[in-house]
């Protein structure tokens, strides 16, 4: 619960232009209900040319600390009292600490990157790593990276000169070579010998440009290993996709952004904060990311994804039935659009003009479905625009399934173009072994349905989607 503001509440705040749509007031007000501290968040617009006036102001007003966005992360140092010696080689400040005599000035977006990186197991020393951009985020992550042991960074940037200039600083001031500049569209000159952490630090792909990225070439992410992208709107975007498609795993920037607040918080106030604590704000964060994507009609959906015969129909009836929601069967929306069974449409039409018609189907979903079973044909999930659009649907489900269950549950069914022919549980086989993974990278939930009635199944379904 909120604390009543009265003569002792402290304030702590954001000054940037524009602050309008900023996460870090539900992480800093989140964690002072939670800790019970008498402390208020608000955002600042600082008007151009209003931002020593505004530093000093705050610093006047007594308050705790600030945080600082753009454009102000390198024009705040003058007028801060101190800075800290990592910040002051970065060149950018997010973070004022109130101290005696003015504010001293931190960076803790680069720490922030190494938390959520270390939360999510994933290594930086002695590492291989691509780094794509050289904008002011980079230029951080540059840092972390060379200071945290990286063996080599490979720093990609459209802007060659840009590219060498953080690279030269970066490797100077830490007295290293490891960062190695690279033109982006030179990326086919990487070394092939070796796969790479690679992180994201572009704006390309950023809310609402949401089908861009830097580089398209399918081969590049056969050689990713890891990808992170700084980028956490959307949570799901074009790179992640694609670093996943090519069987790696993936990461969005939420959780940096979620410990770059959390560092700054522990900072004003002198305290450490728990992991349980940070994931419940983590939760608080999603949630309101989710609230405005509702807001758009976009969430809420669950979505049921699997090879055919897998039990996607049979489960979905009965889950809408149970969570008293409609249920949107792709096929069969496909079929009733086009007059003609999906059989027809794969001998008259051909598959091609299907996957297409599966795209459409998608996006026409996505403007108007909410609160919905959603269940998707069988090769939905094979096209990577159709996994970014099931993305934003809702949650994906997967069922996941052997092959023998699969058979045995077919043996009679005629109606399947793709298992027309002869051996048709080979073709089973062949198919459900080029499929799986890419069912999986597509999943937020994998439920394994072999020997399960259906009451297992909802029940499993329901209690890890967390709905009911
Ligand atoms: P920035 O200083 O403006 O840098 C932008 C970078 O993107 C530059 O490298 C620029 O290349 C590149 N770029 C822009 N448009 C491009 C295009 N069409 N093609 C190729 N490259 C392009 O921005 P920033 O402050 O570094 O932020 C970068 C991203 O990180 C943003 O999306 C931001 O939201 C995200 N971020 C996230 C967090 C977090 O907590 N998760 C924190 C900080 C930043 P050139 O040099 O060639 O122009």
């Amino acid at each position: 619960m909120r604390q009543q503001i009265n003569g002792h509440t402290r304030l702590c705040g954001l000054i940037g232009n524009p602050v309008e749509h900023t996460m870090s007031p539900a992480i800093h007000n989140t964690l002072a209900a939670g800790e019970g501290r008498n402390l208020v968040y608000v955002p600042f617009h600082v008007e151009k040319g209003h931002l020593k006036q505004a530093v000093e102001g705050a610093y006047g007003l007594n308050v705790l600390g600030l945080n600082v966005t753009v454009p102000y992360k390198g024009e705040v140092i003058p007028f801060l009292k101190e800075i800290d010696e990592m910040a002051e080689k970065i060149g950018a400040v997010n973070t004022l600490v109130r101290t005696s005599g003015g504010f001293k000035g931190y960076n803790t977006d680069m720490m922030g990157l190494y938390r959520a990186m270390c939360s999510e197991h994933i290594e930086i020393e002695g590492e291989e790593i691509i780094l794509l951009g050289a904008g002011g985020a980079a230029r951080a992550v540059a840092f972390m990276c060379a200071s945290k042991g990286a063996k080599r960074v490979w720093l990609l940037n459209r802007t060659l000169d840009k590219a060498k200039e953080v690279a030269e600083e970066v490797n100077q001031q830490l007295e290293t070579d490891c960062i190695m500049p690279l033109a982006m569209e030179d990326y086919k000159k990487l070394p092939k010998d070796r796969r790479y952490l690679a992180i994201q630090a572009t704006s390309v792909g950023l809310y609402p440009k949401v089908d861009e990225v830097v580089i398209t070439d399918a081969d590049f992410y056969q050689r990713i290993h890891t990808g992170f992208d700084l980028i956490y709107k959307p949570l799901e975007t074009r790179f992640m996709s694609l670093v996943r498609a090519a069987g790696g795993r993936a990461f969005h920037g939420l959780k940096m952004l979620l410990y770059q607040g959390i560092i700054a918080y522990e900072l004003w106030n002198q305290v450490s904060v728990s992991e349980e604590e940070a994931m419940a704000v983590y939760g608080q964060m999603k949630q309101e990311m989710g609230i405005e994507d509702k807001e758009k009609g976009k969430r809420k959906n669950i979505i049921l994804i699997g090879f055919m015969g897998s039990g996607k129909t049979s489960v979905g009836v009965r889950l809408s039935y149970r969570l008293r929601r409609t249920m949107i069967d792709t096929d069969k929306t496909i079929e009733r659009q086009n007059q003609m069974t999906i059989s027809q449409i794969f001998e008259r039409l051909g598959e091609e003009e299907f996957r297409q018609m599966e795209t459409r189907c998608l996006e026409r979903l996505l403007e108007e479905s909410e609160n919905q079973i959603l269940s998707m044909g069988g090769g939905l999930p094979l096209k990577e625009e159709n996994r970014r659009l099931l993305k934003q649907l809702g949650t994906v489900v997967y069922f996941r399934v052997t092959a023998e269950t699969i058979c045995a549950r077919l043996a009679d069914d005629t109606t399947r173009p793709l298992l027309q022919g002869d051996n048709p549980q080979e073709k089973v086989r062949t198919l459900l072994d080029a499929r799986s993974s890419i069912y999986e990278s597509a999943a937020d939930i994998i439920i394994d349905v072999d020997n399960k009635d259906f009451d297992t199944i909802l029940d499993e379904i329901i209690e890890k989607v967390g709905e009911e």
